[in-house]
C-alpha cells in the first residue's frame, strides 16, 4: 500500500515536471520572433530537456517557399541549421488521413532520412503530430527516440498535441507578420513593389544566379520628358500616367518576374529565367504597349506618353562570376542612358551596339 503512494506520488511528480519543462518550451514559441528561432527553440530545447529525446523537427508543406526564404533569411551561424525540413502537401496529407492524429510508432531508416536529416542517432521510435491549423494541414511536428519504448500507440498524445497546436499557431503568426511588414514595401500611388522590396528580391535572385548559374535579366524603364507632362497637365494628371503606366507595364508578367517602382517615373522590371534575347523581344513589346496608350488632359487635348528601356542580362557561366546586383543595374543603367541620348522612346541592350 505504501509502495502504492510512493509510485503514484512519483509519477505526479514526474508529470508535473514534465509539464513545466512543456510550459516552458511554449512561452519561448510564443516569444519567437522569427521561423528561425522558433526551429531553433524546437529542435535545441526538446532534446535538450527530455532525455528519451534524441532529435525535433518541423517538417512544413512549402508550396510557394515562403517559409524558406524567411528562414534563409534569419538563419545565423548560432542558430541551429537543421530542424526545418520541407514536405510536399500530398505526402504530408498521405501520412495524416482525417481525422487528423498523431503517429507514434517504431522508427526506420526512410522516415528518419525524410524527417529527421541529418541526425546520426539510430531513431528506434517516432512521434509524428500533425500541424493543423482552421482544418489545414500545415506540416508535423516531428520528434524521434533512441528507445524503441519512448514513442508507442500505447504513449498518451495529449501534450503532445497540445505543443503541436501552439506551434502551428507560431508559425501561422510569423507568416502573417512577414505579410504584414511586405505591405511596407508596395508603393503608394502605383501598387507595385517599392524600391526597398525590389533590392531585397534583387539581391535573392543573384545569389540564385551565381550559385546554380541560372540566367537573369533587369530592365530600367524611364518616362520620356515627364516633367512636361507634370509642367503642362499638372501632377495629378502625371500621377494617373504613372498608374496606367504600371498597370501596362505589368500585364503578362509571370508570377517569378517583378515589376517595380524604382525611382519618381522610373520602373525596373527583374525576369528570372530569361535570356537577352528574350528580354529584348519583352522590352520593345512593353515599350510599343505604352507608345500606344492615349489620354484626355484637363485642358482637353490629347497626351501620349514614350518610354525609354535599357536592358542587361547575366547568363549562366564563366563570364557571370563574381558578379552582382549592382554590376547588372549599372549595366542597365549604361544602357537606359544609350537609349535616351540616341532619341528616347526606344530599347538599348548592354554591351551590344544596338
Ligand atoms: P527624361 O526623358 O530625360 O527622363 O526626362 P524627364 O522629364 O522624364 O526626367 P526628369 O528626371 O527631368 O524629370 C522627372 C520628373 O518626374 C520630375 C518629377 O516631378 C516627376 N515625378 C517624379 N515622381 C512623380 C510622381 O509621383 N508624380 C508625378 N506626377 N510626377 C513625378
Ligand atoms: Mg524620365
Ligand atoms: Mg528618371
Amino acid at each position: 500500500m505504501r509502495d502504492d503512494l510512493q509510485e503514484i506520488s512519483e509519477r505526479l511528480r514526474r508529470n508535473e515536471r514534465i509539464w513545466a519543462v512543456f510550459r516552458d518550451i511554449e512561452l519561448a514559441l510564443i516569444g519567437a520572433r522569427s521561423l528561425a528561432e522558433l526551429v531553433t527553440v524546437l529542435a535545441g530545447r526538446l532534446p535538450e530537456q527530455f532525455a528519451g529525446i534524441a532529435a525535433a523537427t518541423l517538417v512544413c508543406a512549402d508550396p510557394d517557399y515562403e517559409l524558406s526564404r524567411l528562414l534563409a533569411r534569419d538563419m545565423t551561424p548560432d542558430r541551429v541549421t537543421g530542424g526545418f525540413v520541407v514536405l510536399s502537401r500530398a505526402r504530408l496529407q498521405a501520412l495524416f488521413p482525417q481525422p487528423l492524429r498523431p503517429c507514434l510508432g517504431p522508427g526506420d531508416p526512410t522516415s528518419q532520412a525524410l524527417y529527421f536529416p541529418g541526425c546520426h542517432v539510430s531513431l528506434r521510435s517516432m512521434a509524428l503530430v500533425p500541424l493543423n491549423l482552421r482544418g489545414e494541414l500545415l506540416g508535423m511536428l516531428c520528434q524521434g527516440s533512441a528507445d524503441p519504448a519512448h514513442f508507442t500507440g500505447e504513449t498518451a498524445t495529449d501534450l503532445l498535441e497540445h505543443l503541436a497546436t501552439v506551434v502551428a499557431l507560431c508559425v501561422d503568426n510569423v507568416l502573417s507578420h512577414e505579410r504584414l511588414k511586405l505591405d511596407g514595401l508596395t508603393d503608394a500611388l502605383t501598387g507595385a513593389a517599392n524600391r526597398r522590396f525590389f533590392e531585397r528580391r534583387f539581391a535573392d535572385e543573384m545569389v540564385r544566379q551565381q550559385r546554380h548559374g541560372r540566367t537573369l535579366s533587369c530592365l530600367l524603364i524611364d518616362l520620356d520628358h515627364f516633367k512636361r507632362i507634370n509642367d503642362s497637365q499638372g501632377h495629378p494628371m502625371g500621377d494617373r500616367v504613372l498608374r496606367d503606366v504600371t498597370t501596362m507595364l505589368g500585364k503578362d508578367l509571370r508570377a517569378a518576374d517583378l515589376l517595380a517602382r524604382y525611382g519618381g517615373e522610373e520602373f525596373a522590371l527583374l525576369l528570372p529565367e530569361t535570356p537577352d534575347t528574350d528580354a529584348r523581344q519583352i522590352a520593345e513589346r512593353l515599350r510599343q504597349r505604352i507608345a500606344s496608350l492615349s489620354w484626355t488632359a484637363p485642358d482637353g487635348s490629347s497626351l501620349s506618353a514614350s518610354v525609354s528601356i535599357g536592358v542587361a542580362s547575366l547568363m549562366g557561366g564563366k563570364e557571370a562570376r563574381g558578379r552582382d546586383s549592382t554590376w547588372l543595374l549599372q549595366q542597365a543603367d549604361t544602357a537606359l542612358y544609350e537609349a535616351k541620348r540616341r532619341g528616347r522612346n526606344r530599347v538599348c541592350v548592354a554591351g551590344e551596339d544596338n
